[in-house]
């Protein structure tokens, strides 16, 4: 499933979620699938969330849950949204932590890699780090 079908299939499985979504969000998801079950955790846990919020009648109509962009950045998640309530924030703050330690490739503990020479960060388990990858050390960086 490439990246385009993914962004499909959860906007039909977590409606509630998908209702609004920014302009980045037309790139569709932006990260390898290792991290799909961490994600799908997160949007399980928003989904009933929103559901029983708007089920209480706490629902604004010009002012609604917003996810803005899902993507890598510096070797980790990033998920940013909009019109989202403390619980939510500390979800997101949870699921990305979480994929520091989680190979983006393929779900295994990772850990954060730099490429070799180079500023890219990736989270990537011994199995999945590629040559040019080695363990990033805070020390041999100054970032
Ligand atoms: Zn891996």
């Amino acid at each position: 499933m490439d990246a385009t079908e993914q962004y499909e299939k959860w906007k039909a499985q977590f409606p509630l979620c998908f209702e609004r979504t920014g302009s980045c969000m037309g790139f569709g998801v932006q990260h390898s699938s290792g991290w799909n079950p961490i994600i799908e955790r997160l949007l399980t846990k928003i989904e009933a969330h929103l559901a029983a919020k708007y089920a209480a009648g706490f629902r604004d109509p010009d002012y609604g849950f917003q996810i803005d962009q899902i993507k890598e950045k510096f070797g980790t998640l990033r998920f940013y949204v909009c019109g989202a309530d403390d619980q939510i924030f500390q979800w997101i703050v949870e699921a990305e932590r979480e994929t520091a330690n989680t190979c983006e490739a393929c779900g295994a503990p990772g850990s954060l890699h730099c490429r070799v020479g180079g500023y890219w960060l990736y989270t990537r388990c011994p199995q999945c780090a590629t040559e040019n990858m080695e363990p990033y050390k805070a020390e041999d960086h100054d970032f």
